[in-house]
């Protein structure tokens, strides 16, 4: 498909007035805010001078609350205050949530959104826990700057689906931010690297961070990049290897971790020497266990063998994505690493070894790992702002899953793929199925499987006033458009009459990282399956569709059938009814063929009737 070129639309520039415009990364643990400034992008730190913000909120009594650092310190002592990882919950619903992260709050059913239980200050959404950072960094900036924010760009992960898209923004509403856009982490990883003033073709993001991994797969073609293809696992990374780090030296040093204080200090004594295995090839792990401190020597080698399980689960994913783009390893120009994690040596060799000694593409790791999304976040808002060049080119993203609608029998129409790059309008024709229909319920869903009940449906609206027509005459256009942040509105109107009817999906907040890779991999496991209960409801529906018509034909014109013809023609509209029942298509298809040949003359009849009717009192001449 032919790629799309956007130049903001909008006034130009005003040179008098200084816009100040920043990159947000929002992340899971960390969160940071990036600017240009005195010509070239950087983090903002805070008055201690730290860049890093820890994603970490705590509620006091009074209103008061306190994020990041001080937050973070509370979180032992006062866990159902301190709300961390909220990221993770972004436009959940409870169900979504449910036996998943083992987290220590309270959850409430929201309308939309899952709530946290504060006992100090009551229902908390994400989004506005969220907001609660998102104000932090803009407060941090509008320090630095001394000036209003004209507006920012945060980033969220290429999967992020309509609805926590929508909690994003929401958040950064809730904070006072003018999102001037939302793009994909990997994006942004690639525009801080200035791969899109560099070589045409193919870039792969890889992003390992405390929780997560993502592999992201990006075109760039003229300056504009476009998510080909994304993967990972949601529940992947650093934190893992403490965990193994962990267990190895308690069990190395014959001691047990008997309470939950012992295995925190086992955890945090093991996240410190990982990193500090980084640089040394031998450090001490040393935590207060019980009552004494226990110390025990780790090696760079030992940590790496402990790590290398989780390694080669990343490099699974990295292979199965570019088989699934059928991409060549060789056809891949540069892999930017992204996320505390890649400053283990293990893992950039083992990206390095799996693209192979001969491989031309290079493997990218200077800029800062902790801040390449926040970075290039940050050139993407100077250039919203209006300090670009002129028509200069914005990003694009592709749609996580594919959006259609119901039609008859509970299939999905797909009308926007998958993988279809962003902003997309697309639209479909569609029409009644009875005489005389005058609305039509428009049930929007998303997801890759055939069946209504498998895909998550996103909304439902009704078109109403299509002037009654007969069955298959009216002409529906339903119209999806996926926004440039990837918000979906759908209208439907009517070809003839113009009536129209539209949604905005402001989408019922909710669908998991889990629950996208879940649906997928049903979509490709269960395509099979899918095609067979598929052609079983066709032909139901079109045994459904035949009868009707049918009858209506016999109640219009019953006059010109002999008593034998009609009766033999009610018998297969049965047969068909009651083939229909079961499950074999097969049988259905060939009562409808039955029908429609059974009920030929009698089409025949009422066509040349129509002709008389019409003919009647005109000559020839006229016609
Ligand atoms: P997230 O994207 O999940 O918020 P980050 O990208 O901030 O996470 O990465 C955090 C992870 O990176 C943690 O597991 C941390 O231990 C790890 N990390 C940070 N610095 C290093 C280092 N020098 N060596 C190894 N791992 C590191
Ligand atoms: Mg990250």
């Amino acid at each position: 498909m032919a790629l799309l070129q956007i130049s903001e639309p909008g006034a130009g520039p005003d040179p008098h007035q200084r816009r100040v415009a920043v990159g947000i990364d929002l992340g899971t643990t960390h969160s940071l805010v990036a600017a240009i400034r005195h010509g070239l992008p950087e983090c903002l730190p805070d008055a201690a001078g730290r860049v890093l913000l820890p994603s970490a909120v705590r509620y006091l009594e009074d209103g008061k609350r306190v994020i990041g650092y001080s937050a973070l310190a509370a979180q032992a002592e006062d866990p159902e205050n301190t709300i961390v990882s909220v990221k993770r919950l972004m436009g959940r619903r409870l169900a979504d949530i449910a036996g998943g992260d083992k987290l220590p709050y309270r959850f409430v059913d929201g309308p939309g959104m899952v709530a946290i239980a504060t006992p100090v200050a009551g229902e908390k959404t994400p989004v506005e826990v969220s907001a609660e950072i998102l104000a932090a960094l803009r407060q941090r900036a509008e320090d630095t700057f001394d000036a209003e924010l004209y507006g920012a760009v945060i980033t969220v992960p290429a999967y992020f689906d309509d609805a926590q898209r929508q909690a994003t923004k929401d958040a950064a509403r809730l904070a006072g931010l003018e999102v001037l856009r939302l793009i994909s982490e990997p994006t942004a990883a690639a525009v801080a690297y200035g791969l899109d003033h560099g070589a045409e073709g193919l870039y792969a993001v890889y992003d390992l961070g405390g929780g997560t991994f993502d592999i992201s797969l990006l075109r760039l073609t003229r300056g504009v990049f476009e998510v080909v293809a994304t993967g990972g696992d949601a529940a992947l990374g650093g934190d893992d290897i403490d965990q193994a780090l962990a267990e190895w030296a308690l069990a190395r040093a014959g001691v047990a971790a008997r309470t939950a204080q012992d295995r925190r200090a086992a955890l945090v004594a093991a996240r410190s020497a990982k990193e500090a295995l980084s640089a040394a090839a031998s450090v001490p792990w040393r935590a207060t266990i019980g009552e004494g401190i226990v110390e025990v020597t780790v090696t760079r080698a030992e940590l790496e063998a402990l790590a290398r399980p989780y390694v080669e689960r990343t490099l699974r994913e990295v292979r199965r994505v570019l088989r699934d783009a059928r991409v060549e390893r060789d056809h891949v120009q540069g892999v930017v690493m992204v996320g505390g994690s890649t400053r283990m040596p293990l893992v950039r060799e083992a990206v390095r070894d799996l693209f192979g000694a001969q491989w031309p593409g290079r493997v990218l790791t200077n800029v800062n790992p902790d801040e390449v999304v926040a970075i290039g976040a940050a050139l993407q808002a100077h250039s919203l702002a209006g300090h670009g060049r002129e028509g200069e080119l914005l990003l694009l993203d592709v749609i996580a899953l594919s959006l259609g609608i119901e039609t008859m029998g509970g299939l999905v129409e797909r009308i926007v793929e998958r993988n279809t790059t962003i902003p997309v309008a697309k639209a479909q024709d569609f029409t009644t199925f009875k005489d005389g229909q005058t609305a039509m319920a428009i049930h929007v869903v998303q997801g890759e499987r055939d069946r209504v009940e498998d895909c998550r449906s996103l909304a439902r609206f009704e078109l109403r006033g299509i002037p009654p027509m007969a069955a298959g005459a009216a002409r529906i256009r339903v119209t999806f458009q996926v926004d440039a942040d990837g918000l979906l509105s759908v209208s439907a109107r009517e070809l003839g009459s113009g009536v129209e009817a539209a949604v905005s999906v402001k989408p019922s907040y909710g669908l998991a990282d889990d629950d996208i890779a879940r649906m997928l991999r049903e979509g490709f496991a269960n395509a099979e399956g899918d095609m067979a209960a598929r052609s079983l409801r066709e032909a139901r529906v079109e045994a459904e569709r035949l009868v009707l018509a049918t009858r209506s034909a016999i109640a219009a014109d019953g006059a010109l059938l002999q008593a034998a013809e009609r009766a033999e023609i009610e018998q297969l509209m049965a047969e068909a009814l009651h083939r229909a029942e079961g499950t074999d298509a097969q049988a259905i298809e060939a009562a409808v063929k039955a029908l429609a040949a059974g009920t030929e003359a009698f089409a025949a009849a009422r066509m040349n009737q129509g002709i008389r009717r019409a003919l009647a009192g005109k000559r020839l001449e006229e016609v």
